[in-house]
């Protein structure tokens, strides 16, 4: 296999002994570990989030597990991209030391008897049109975090609410991890790079840069002086409306981040312009976050 990056052999571990065998043995050796859990089906919006482990933390562990507790389409599950030897290549060039690819029985040993329930932030966005999703992605996360034992996590803003409900149940589980949030990787036309582009058909691929646009739309009404929040949702919502043809809008909404409520009748302090489209076998999310007293420049 072709190497750029790394000097060493980067390990495939399938099973938690043999992973807590290996952090055991990196961690004897002073080296802190930083852990970067995905589904597979690599980009790089992935790969900016194993750079920016080999960055800060000695070893980077990363993982692939396509977790069907967090799916509430059996579809979209059974319809999730793979390709392990491409992945495997990708993360060994950005500086993963471990790929940890996990099989479900290893995962769930005794099925869903034991399972963490998240009971804020997920009224809203994806926990709202998702029931489940956010408990069987804290769920597999406890599972993984346990096993690797990581100093620092890191997470795409990609998934903006998933990052905020990450950072409670790090609290709330007293995890003694640091996460670290990276930003959004897009493709040169603005679309946010996600594992499902590639269930777009080129019509729809084509139209989806306009998600994006449609928040830089709601971006520069708040830049403008707009501190409503449904005037604002207003501002993305009537750009979707004329550009978007083959997408349909599940939601659009303005929150305060991270707490993901509306904080006072007026937009103030840290927020996120979220959406979700559908199409005919993707479903996309995107966002974009800021600070409303300091939004100079859309984007
Ligand atoms: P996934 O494989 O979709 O579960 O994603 C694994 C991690 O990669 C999550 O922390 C995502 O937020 C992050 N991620 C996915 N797409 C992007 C992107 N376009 N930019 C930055 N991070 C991303």
């Amino acid at each position: 296999m072709e190497k750029t990056v790394q000097t060493k052999e980067m390990v495939r571990i399938t099973t938690p002994d043999e992973m807590r065998r290996f952090i055991r043995k990196q961690k004897e050796k002073g080296k802190t570990i930083g852990f970067v859990p995905t589904m597979g089906f690599l980009h790089e919006g992935h790969l900016s989030l194993f750079r920016k482990a080999a960055e800060t933390s000695d070893c980077v562990v990363a993982s692939i597990f396509v977790n069907p507790t967090q799916f509430n389409d059996r579809d979209d599950y059974l319809a999730y991209p793979h390709d392990l030897m491409r992945d495997a290549h990708l993360a060994e060039e950005a500086g993963v030391q471990a790929l940890f690819l996990p099989e479900e029985k290893t995962v769930y040993p005794n099925g869903n008897e034991v399972t963490v329930t998240i009971h804020a932030k997920t009224d809203v966005l994806c926990g709202k049109s998702r029931p489940g999703h956010f408990n069987g992605v804290a769920t597999v996360l406890a599972k993984l975090f346990n096993i690797i034992r990581p100093d620092s996590v890191y997470f795409g803003m990609k998934d903006a609410q998933q990052a905020a409900i990450v950072s409670s149940m790090i609290q709330a589980f007293h995890f003694p991890i640091r996460l670290i949030t990276c930003p959004i990787v897009r493709e040169p036309d603005g679309l946010a790079m996600s594992s499902r582009n590639a269930r777009l058909n080129p019509a729809e691929r084509k139209e989806a840069a306009v998600l994006s646009r449609g928040l830089q739309a709601g971006l520069a009404a708040i830049k403008a002086g707009e501190r409503d929040f449904d005037a604002i949702v207003q501002s993305v919502r009537s750009y979707y409306t004329v550009h978007l043809k083959l997408g349909e809008v599940e939601y659009i909404d303005v929150l305060n981040y991270p707490e993901l409520k509306r904080r006072g009748a007026s937009l103030s302090g840290r927020f996120i312009i979220a959406c979700a489209v559908r199409y005919s076998h993707a479903r996309l999310i995107d966002n974009v976050t800021g600070t409303a007293e300091s939004v100079s420049e859309p984007g």
